[in-house]
């Protein structure tokens, strides 16, 4: 199928990447320049695992190409549309600008029969105001929403073996010949028993937006446990372990630490919930902002914890932090726990020094004030407190007597609860987890 995607950035160039290896012919499409000049060239512009061979092989055999002009969109028949929604400034809401524009963008090369899917994450409503522009811009073509589910650090597999299919389509013929093509598109993963979930729009929106809401407020969950196990002197690490048994509870995603962030969960509740109060039900997912704030005070306890473990007083204290991007296996430090907590220390006095096997240069970006370090051996060199936020392998892997030889003083902090507190402390070390 000839397919055109618009936005390559972490979903669009995953998904352009993925449908060329599913066999379609695929031209991604971004107002980025230099992004799409990279992934021409088969580099990929960011850190995905399993990227950079699909990409290379779609570029080799021909089935992908990228460009920056919409008028290569108008040989395909379905347009995938990834463009970003973030935050607005100075406010909840998801920024539609991006989509606007991309859509706007398209409609001029699309023509009657065309498939415009949105694969953006976007506030419930959006898909109906579109499929009006959609009608009366390019009559006979029709517009789906196909919210993506995918994980970082695991996009490809998600991409090309997805949980699941949600199709948001329009009443009638329309709507289910639009499912059918949607099923050609991903029929490699459809043929494989992958279930698909046709819906009407607002379903397919909102599916995608309370799964988001579902895992913050389960990690925010945990981490309440874990404020209350610091004061009872309980260990949340084994409650989680104890309640996962419980398999109505599960164990994923029930591990207390330093919170979620990245470039959706964070963003994705809070225009959920702005627009839950447009629709004059704000109360409905009040509890939204709760699990928001739960998670924002994580990151405030691993400054105090580093401050308590000084003495109190962060001024000029050499912190060793271990990660900056916001989960392992991915180089995003957008919304990153790690990136934060880092500005919180540096801001407080804190000789900071940050280490991460792929996100340094993004956070460089965000933070140049901070002082980076490629290895990790140089960043815990005469550290007073090593602090682990990005839960990496060879992180979690670290040897705590080898590690206790280079620093000035052996405390650690453990923000994602992911070391073995027998291990270091018997190694000498002052260890402190959270909620452990
Ligand atoms: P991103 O910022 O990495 O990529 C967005 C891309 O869109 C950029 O490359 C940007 O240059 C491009 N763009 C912006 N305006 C454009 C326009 N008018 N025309 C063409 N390209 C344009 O963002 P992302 O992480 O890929 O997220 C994209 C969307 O997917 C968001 O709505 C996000 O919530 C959703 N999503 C992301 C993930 C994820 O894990 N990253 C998972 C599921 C859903």
């Amino acid at each position: 199928m000839k397919i055109s995607v618009i936005g390559c950035g972490y979903l669009g160039a995953v998904h352009a990447a993925s449908m060329a290896e599913m066999g379609h012919d695929v031209v991604g499409i971004d107002v980025d320049e230099a992004k799409i000049a990279q992934l021409a060239a088969g580099t990929a512009p960011f850190f995905e695992p399993g990227l950079p061979e699909i990409l290379r092989a779609g570029l080799a055999s021909g089935r992908l190409r990228f460009s920056t002009d919409f008028a290569d969109a108008a040989s395909a028949d379905v347009h995938f549309v990834a463009v970003g929604t973030p935050q607005v400034a100075g406010g909840d809401a998801a920024d539609m600008r991006y989509v606007d524009a991309a859509f706007s963008s398209l409609l001029a090369h699309a023509k009657t029969g065309d498939l415009l899917v949105g694969k953006s994450t976007v506030p419930v409503g959006t898909a109906a105001r579109l499929a009006d522009l959609v009608a009366s811009t390019v009559p006979g073509a029709t517009l789906v929403w196909n919210p993506e589910f995918l994980r970082e650090g695991f996009a490809v597999q998600d991409t090309i073996q997805p949980d699941r299919l949600v199709y948001g389509v329009p009443e009638g013929a329309a709507g289910e010949h639009a499912a059918r093509v949607l099923d050609k598109v991903y029929a490699s993963a459809v043929s494989e028993g992958t279930p698909v979930i046709v819906a009407d729009y607002a379903t397919a929106e909102l599916v995608k937006v309370s799964a988001n809401a579902f895992l913050a407020t389960k990690i925010s969950f945990i981490n309440a446990m874990a404020e209350i196990a610091e004061v009872t002197g309980a260990d949340v690490t084994k409650l989680a372990d104890a309640i996962g048994h419980d398999a109505r509870i599960g164990r994923r995603f029930l591990n207390a630490g330093v919170g979620f962030g990245g470039g959706c969960l964070p963003k994705d509740i809070r225009a959920f919930s702005a627009r839950a109060r447009e629709l004059g039900k704000g109360e409905a997912i009040a509890f939204l902002d709760e699990v928001d704030k739960i998670n924002l005070r994580r990151r405030t306890r691993v400054v105090q914890l580093a401050s308590e473990a000084v003495g109190g007083d962060l001024a000029g204290k050499r912190i060793a932090m271990l990660g900056l991007a916001f989960k392992p296996h991915s180089d995003d430090v957008r919304d990153s726990p790690a990136l934060d907590v880092s500005m919180k220390l540096a801001d407080a006095g804190a000789d900071v020094v940050a280490t991460d096997p792929q996100a340094i240069e993004r956070a460089r970006m965000l933070a140049p004030h901070l002082t980076y370090e490629s290895s990790i051996e140089e960043t815990l060199r005469g550290a007073d407190v090593v602090v682990l936020l990005t839960e990496w392998p060879e992180f979690v892997g670290l040897d705590p007597v080898a590690v206790g030889s280079l620093v000035a003083g052996k405390r650690v902090i453990d923000g994602r609860n992911s070391l073995d507190p027998a291990a270091w402390r018997e190694a000498g070390w002052e260890y402190r987890g959270l909620g452990r």
